[in-house]
């Protein structure tokens, strides 16, 4: 027999059989003996009470074998199937490419950056010498933003499909089964470039096709309908139906479709700084306690209030964590942050952001006013920086209370910083807003609001500027039959698990429109 029930551990007990077996054995009042195995379904870290708590959702194995489940792929050969482009590999173009094999399709990746290996050199450059590849770098690359990102895989779309199967997908490719259980699953910076290669070589065993160093330069449309790409050093491949998923930093894209007259549209999103402190103080306040000990991660916050109307809020934080140099260009300053699985570093870190409105930059409805803005703020980040991606830092409190730091703390971006006021570089509205809110997060949390604590700048792709259009049905632009914009860059997905069901979703409409 197998029961379905609630369990309260102790931190340290949340992956010992015999604990969970005899907790189990408990609440259903009968002996531990008579329990083959308990199963975790879902776990989740309780901090609200003065002693933190795991709070589970477990199967019991009461009298009877329990057999792991397994996690394989299996894939058919698409070798001679029809071809279907896409244009980038990030999490959008992986997912999608996966579903075309699923489907009878072959998928056609272009990709302008490297692959995983190739692009760790890059990343040292840039890290140790402040100098950005603009084909391969933090956002460019074999598995996109995703590869090098923090790999935290909760997400807030699950209307849009099926989480579980994608969490599924990265767990037959070297996830750990964790992600499966965890209310917050994460897979780590360390552990990604694995699991992206991994997904690689199931597309190209099963006869796909993988193109690095393919920037694509402008689509072929004739009678609107899509024919193929053209890629930049020249050469044209064809297709029927094209899935467009160059992420959210691909502006020579944007400025593409602009030029070649296919509709986009400017879009909000959210501009702030990266904001560090050191782990113990987050722990302290989450956890209630001196230390953290070993029997808990390191903790996380989760931050928003309301300053004129308009949300502050935290964004992408990471335990543990490292603050990135995002830049895909070489005069630009962009942070982000990631962390490894283990989440061992000692700083905390989040973007803490506000969101810009349309009606807040000027250009009327210009589709890259948007994107125009974003590029200014990080220019401005960079000269004020003075350059080699210096970033432009300040203390909290002296942010705040608008005082240039007399000295910065130690903290994780590696090209270093530089003491500088941030209200030079951010718009008077952002700051405002940021500066008031910061004082309030300390009422919120104990200890947040410090001194010890330093504001990177800037933090300015937490989406797409741009939207570009499609139809809700077919998922197609309305001006061209069998383009398909898809992910994060398109407007219609934030994250890795949005921008992988967003692949999805597109190479099944691709199939709809190709049967
Ligand atoms: C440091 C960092 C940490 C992050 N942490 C998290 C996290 O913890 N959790 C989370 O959910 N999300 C995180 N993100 C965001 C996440 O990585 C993105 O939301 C996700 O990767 C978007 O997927 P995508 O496929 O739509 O686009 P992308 O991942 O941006 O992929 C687009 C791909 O298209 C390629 N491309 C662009 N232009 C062209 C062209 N002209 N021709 C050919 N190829 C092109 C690019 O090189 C890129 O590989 C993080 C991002 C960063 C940078």
């Amino acid at each position: 027999m197998v029961k379905e029930i609630e369990i309260v551990c102790q931190p340290g007990q949340q992956e010992d059989q015999t604990a969970l077996k005899k907790l189990s054995a408990s609440a259903l009042n009968i002996s531990p003996q008579k329990i083959s195995a308990v199963k975790i379904l879902k776990r989740s870290i309780d901090a609200r009470g003065r002693k933190v708590v795991y709070r589970m959702h477990v199967q019991v194995f009461i009298d009877e074998i329990y057999v792991p489940e397994t996690f394989t792929v299996n894939y058919p050969d698409v070798k001679t199937a029809k071809p279907v482009i896409i244009i980038g590999a990030g999490p959008a173009g992986l997912f999608a490419a996966l579903r075309c094999i699923e489907m009878g399709l072959k998928p056609i990746i272009l990709e302008r950056g490297k692959d995983v290996k190739q692009r760790r050199r890059d990343l040292a450059n840039i890290n140790k010498q402040g100098l950005v590849n603009p084909e391969s770098n933090y956002c460019f690359g074999e598995g996109g933003a995703g590869t090098y990102s923090d790999g935290k895989l909760y997400t807030r779309s699950t209307k849009r499909g099926d989480v579980n199967a994608v969490l599924k997908t990265f767990v037959a490719h070297g996830a750990t089964e964790d992600i499966l259980i965890d209310a917050r699953p994460h897979i780590g910076t360390n552990k990604l470039p694995q699991i992206i290669t991994s997904i690689k070589d199931s597309i190209l065993n099963a006869g796909g096709e993988v193109q690095f160093d393919a920037k694509v330069s402008a689509l072929l449309v004739e009678f609107g309908k899509i024919k193929g790409v053209q890629l930049a050093l020249g050469e044209k491949l064809f297709a029927d139906a094209v899935i467009l998923a160059t992420g959210h930093s691909a502006r020579d894209i944007f400025e593409m479709l602009h030029r070649q007259q296919i509709l986009i549209e400017p879009k909000p999103f959210a501009l702030g700084v990266r904001i560090e402190h050191p782990q113990e103080i987050i722990d302290q306040a989450q956890y209630h306690c001196e230390h953290r000990g070993p029997d808990l991660p390191p903790s996380y916050y989760n931050l928003v209030e309301q300053v004129d109307d308009r949300g502050v809020f935290s964004f992408c934080m990471c335990p543990g964590g490292i603050i990135a140099p995002c830049a895909t260009d070489m005069d630009e300053i962009v942070v982000n942050g990631w962390s490894p699985s283990k989440r061992n570093n000692p700083f905390a870190n989040s973007g803490t952001v506000v969101q810009v409105n349309l009606e807040d930059v000027a250009g009327g409805d210009d589709p890259l006013k948007m994107l125009r803005f974003q590029r200014e703020i990080e220019q401005l980040a960079f000269k004020a920086g003075g350059g080699k991606l210096v970033a432009p830092a300040q203390r909290m409190i002296d942010f705040a209370e608008n005082r240039l730091s007399a000295n910065l703390p130690v903290n994780s971006y590696l090209p270093g910083t530089k003491s500088v006021e941030l209200r030079e570089i951010l718009p008077a509205r952002i700051n405002e807003r940021l500066r008031r809110a910061l004082p309030v997060f300390g009422r919120k949390m104990k200890g947040y609001y410090t001194n010890e604590a330093i504001l990177v700048g800037v933090e300015s792709r937490t989406s797409s500027p741009v939207k570009i259009l499609r139809d809700k049905e077919t998922l197609q632009h309305p001006q061209v039959i069998g383009l398909f914009p898809c992910g994060e860059g398109a407007g219609y997905a934030g994250g890795i698990i949005s921008a992988a069901i967003d692949g999805i979703n597109c190479a099944t409409a691709v199939k709809n429109l190709l049967s």
